[in-house]
């Protein structure tokens, strides 16, 4: 059932035991929104708490509550709570953290346009860059005092979600809400700084990548393709996709990894052509101009299928524009 702000609101107000969950993988996002989240229960005397079924990367420490996050297990008995919350995505990409909560509620609270609004109670609004510009919407739904700890969370999840305030996503209310945080005592430099840093070796990889970029859809499309022994020795790829996004001429970005054998995590970055339909074609999602997807199948097979996939979209882009220009 679809719910309004003010539905939301009240629904996590009238819950005591709280489990705040994310997407696996979890970015700035996910982890600050749910961290923020919970600071916000917390100051209303609830029982909160972050679980997340993925390893949290280190750059987020910076943030108050990263030490607190758990972790949920699917073998010892599941914890009890009056109510779930899936932040940041619809309620299928968090693990198994669902199997190891028993809750008589479940609540979504989610910007992405793809949200398969599947959950009892789901909250989506795509106008929003982050989650995390909504759960800045609910501060002003509820009764709460605001807190530094709870604004550097809040300020993560906009300032990633953002690509610190360039992307077309970002918009007035963004940025006011990013004031306000200010205001509250975050400094914008210290979460940047702590969320850039990367292992000498993460910055040797990335060079490694930019120099087997394949551009294709004459030129209109660039890809990192990386099989399974390279993805192996990689450890971490995030940077990349942001590396090939800028090149000219590109529409499309993508970076195709192999996670396991025949499982390959496809990223996709676009200059507004919709990529989150091309990931829906493969079971994913997203936003217009990010969205991801995985392809169950063999590297090479994956990486034609998106390729194809990928042009084909960039040919009706520019058979559309055609038309429009020439009706
Ligand atoms: P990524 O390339 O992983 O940074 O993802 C880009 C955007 O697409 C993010 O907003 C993700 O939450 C979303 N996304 C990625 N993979 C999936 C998926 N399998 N299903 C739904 N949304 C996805
Ligand atoms: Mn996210
Ligand atoms: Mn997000």
């Amino acid at each position: 059932m679809i719910v309004t702000l003010s539905e939301t609101a009240a629904i996590l107000a009238s819950a005591q035991r709280v489990v705040i969950t994310a997407h696996g993988n979890p970015d700035g996002d996910a982890i600050g929104s749910s961290l923020g989240l919970m600071h916000i229960l917390r100051s209303l005397g609830k029982d909160a708490r972050v679980l997340l079924d993925d390893d949290i990367p280190a750059i987020f420490a910076v943030l108050p509550g990263y030490d607190i996050i758990g972790r949920p297990s699917a073998e010892e008995e599941p914890l009890e709570a009056d109510l779930v919350v899936v932040l940041d995505t619809s309620t299928d990409r968090t693990g198994c953290t669902l199997q190891a909560v028993k809750a008589p509620h479940l609540l979504n609270i989610d910007h992405h346009q793809t949200n398969d609004a599947s959950a009892e109670y789901t909250y989506v609004a795509p106008a929003r860059a982050a989650t995390a510009e909504i759960i800045y919407d609910l501060t002003r739904e509820l009764p709460v005092k605001m807190t530094k700890d709870m604004a550097m969370c809040i300020y993560t999840g906009l300032a990633t979600d953002t690509g610190f305030f360039r992307f077309s996503n970002t918009t007035s209310h963004t940025m006011r809400a990013a004031a306000e945080m200010l205001d509250l005592g975050v400094e914008p430099n210290v979460i940047s700084e702590s969320l850039e840093q990367k292992p000498y070796k993460t910055v040797r990889d990335i060079g490694e990548a930019i120099s087997m970029t394949k551009m294709f859809a004459d030129g209109h499309a660039a890809g990192i393709f990386l099989d399974e022994a390279t993805t192996a020795r990689m450890q971490s790829t995030e940077a990349f996709i942001g590396m090939i996004r800028v090149i000219q001429g590109v529409d499309i970005a993508v970076v195709l990894k192999v996670k396991e054998k025949d499982i390959c995590r496809v990223s996709m970055r676009s200059k507004g052509i919709d990529v989150s339909r091309i990931a829906l074609q493969f079971g994913g999602g997203g936003h217009t101009r990010a969205a991801g997807c995985t392809l169950l199948m063999p590297f090479e097979d994956a990486k034609r299928t998106i390729c194809e996939a990928i042009a084909k979209a960039i040919r009706e882009h520019q058979d559309a524009q055609t038309k429009r220009e020439n009706p």
